[in-house]
C-alpha cells in the first residue's frame, strides 16, 4: 500500500541508500513506532531504541566511512531522520544528537583521537553529548563565559553547561569555551565525562521529548590533556557552527517527519468518525485544512532537500538554506500538529493518543539549534547584506531608490 505522502525524494537516492531507508522503515513498523508512545511516556535515556539504531546501522550514517561509519549524505540522512520523526521524536533526535554531539570529533579530533573514538561512536559503544549552551549563553551564544585557561601540557576548564542533552549518558563531552589569553578565540574541548572536577546535574525535567534526557554540566578546574583540544585555539566557534548546520538540516527533517504522521492520524480519524450525517473527512472545511497541511508540507520538503543538497554540494549559501529550511519546517509542524490535534478533538488531547506526544514534541524543533526568531535574524541579516552587491531589478529607475 502506498503512503499518503510521496515517496518521490527516495528515488533520487542510490539502491544502498534505498535499502537503508527500507530496513529502517520496517523497523519503524515493528519496533520504533509501536514502541514509541512507552518511550514518550517517561524522561530516561531510550537505550533499547538507542541500541536498535546503532545495530542496525543508522547511528553510523552521521560518522565517515574511514572510521566504520557510513558516510551518508545529508540527501540520506534527511530521509532517516523524516522517517523517524514520523512515529518517535526521540529515535529521531538520537540520529541528529548522534551528528551534533560528534560533528566536531569528527571534524577537528586528532588522528588517534580520531581512530580510537569514532569508530566506537558509530556502532553506538559510545556516546558523546554537546555543550554549547550556558545559563547566560543561549541565542547569544557569543556571550559564553566557560573559561579554557592553558597550563602546560593541560587546559584547566571552568564552566556551566545547560540544557545538554545526553550529558547523563555521554561518555565524552564536547565543551566549548573561550581562552582566557584571548577571549576572542573560542575553544572546543573533548572532556572525558569522569574528569575530576565535572558534575553532571540529575536529569532537568521538561515538556517533551522524552527518552532524550537533558542536564546541566558543572566544571570547576577540570584538567584535561591539551591534545584532546578540537581544531586549533580560535576554531571552537567554526566547529560548533558546523555541527549547528547538520543539526538544522536535521531539525527540519524531523518537523516534517512528525508533521507527515500527524496528517496520517488526523485523516484516519476523519475518514472513521461520523459528524453530522458524513465522515468529518466529508466536510469541505476539513478538506481545505488537510489540503493546506499537505501542500505545505511538500513544499517544506522541497525545501529540506534543497538545504541538504547545497550542504552536500558544499554551497557557500548553504548555513542560510539549513537556517530556511530550519525556520520553515520547524514552525510549519508547530501548526500543523496543532491543527491535527485540533481535528481530532477530545480525542487527540487523551494522553494515549499519539497527537498528544506529537504536540509536546514540536516545540522543541521551534527552539534548539537557533530558536526560529534567530534564524529569521540569520536570513534577514544575510539579505540585507548581498542587496547592494546583487542584479538591481529592472523596473527601478537608476540611482538611489530614495530619489523616486
Ligand atoms: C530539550 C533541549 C535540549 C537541548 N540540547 C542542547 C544541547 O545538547 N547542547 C547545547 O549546547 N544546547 C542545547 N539546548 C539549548 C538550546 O540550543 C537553547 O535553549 C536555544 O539555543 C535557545 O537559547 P535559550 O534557551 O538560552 O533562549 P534565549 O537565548 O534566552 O532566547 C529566548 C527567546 O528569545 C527569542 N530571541 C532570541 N534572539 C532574538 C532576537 N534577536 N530577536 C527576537 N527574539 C529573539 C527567541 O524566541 C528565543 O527562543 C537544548 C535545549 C533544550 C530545551
Amino acid at each position: 500500500m502506498s503512503r499518503l505522502f510521496g515517496d518521490h525524494y527516495l528515488n533520487k537516492l542510490t539502491a544502498d541508500e534505498q535499502k537503508l531507508i527500507a530496513r529502517l522503515r520496517s523497523l519503524c513498523d515493528s519496533d520504533i513506532g509501536p514502541n514509541a508512545a512507552k518511550v514518550g511516556g517517561e524522561d530516561v535515556f531510550a537505550w533499547d531504541t538507542f541500541r536498535l539504531l546503532a545495530d542496525n546501522g543508522i547511528i553510523a550514517s552521521a560518522f565517515p566511512r574511514a572510521y566504520g561509519g557510513a558516510g551518508s549524505r545529508q540527501a540520506v540522512r534527511i530521509r532517516i531522520i523524516e522517517e523517524l520523526g514520523r512515529v518517535c521524536s526521540a529515535a529521531a533526535s538520537m540520529v541528529t544528537g548522534a551528528d551534533l554531539s560528534a560533528r566536531a570529533i569528527v571534524a577537528g579530533a586528532s588522528d588517534k583521537l580520531q581512530a580510537s573514538l569514532v569508530p566506537r561512536l558509530a556502532s553506538g559503544d559510545i556516546q558523546a553529548a554537546f555543550g554549547l549552551t550556558e545559563p547566560g549563553a543561549g541565542s547569544d551564544v557569543r556571550s559564553l563565559k566557560t573559561t579554557m585557561e592553558r597550563a602546560g601540557d593541560d587546559y584547566i576548564i571552568n564552566g556551566e553547561k545547560k540544557f545538554i542533552t545526553r550529558a547523563g549518558t555521554a561518555d565524552w563531552l564536547v565543551i566549548v569555551g573561550r581562552a582566557t589569553d584571548d577571549r576572542s578565540k573560542f575553544i572546543a574541548m573533548l572532556v572525558p565525562r569522569d574528569t575530576e572536577g565535572v558534575t553532571i546535574s540529575p536529569t532537568t525535567g521538561k515538556l517533551g521529548w522524552y527518552g532524550v534526557p537533558i542536564a546541566s554540566i558543572h566544571l570547576e578546574n577540570a584538567r584535561v590533556p591539551a591534545n584532546h583540544r578540537l581544531g586549533q585555539e580560535g576554531d571552537g566557534f567554526s566547529l560548533a557552527q558546523d555541527a549547528l548546520v547538520r543539526a538544522r538540516i536535521g531539525h527540519a527533517a524531523m518537523a516534517l517527519g512528525r508533521a507527515i504522521g500527524a496528517v496520517e492520524i488526523a485523516a484516519a480519524y476523519a475518514c472513521d468518525r461520523d459528524l453530522f450525517g458524513k465522515p468529518l473527512g466529508g466536510h469541505q472545511g476539513v478538506q481545505w485544512m488537510f489540503a493546506e497541511m499537505a501542500t505545505q508540507i511538500e513544499a517544506a520538503r522541497a525545501l529540506v532537500a534543497l538545504a541538504a543538497e547545497k550542504y552536500d554540494d558544499n554551497d557557500p549559501d548553504g548555513p542560510i538554506y539549513a537556517s530556511m529550511a530550519k525556520l520553515h519546517a520547524t514552525d510549519l509542524g508547530m501548526k500543523v500538529v496543532t491543527d491535527a490535534l485540533q481535528l481530532t478533538g477530545g480525542r487527540g488531547y487523551l494522553k494515549d493518543f499519539p497527537l498528544e506526544r506529537f504536540f509536546r514534541d514540536a516545540k522543541l524543533n521551534q527552539i534548539g539549534e537557533g530558536s526560529s526568531e534567530v534564524h529569521k535574524t540569520l536570513i534577514g541579516r544575510d539579505l540585507i547584506r548581498r542587496t547592494p552587491g546583487a542584479e538591481r531589478h529592472p523596473c527601478l529607475n537608476q540611482g538611489p531608490v530614495t530619489d523616486y
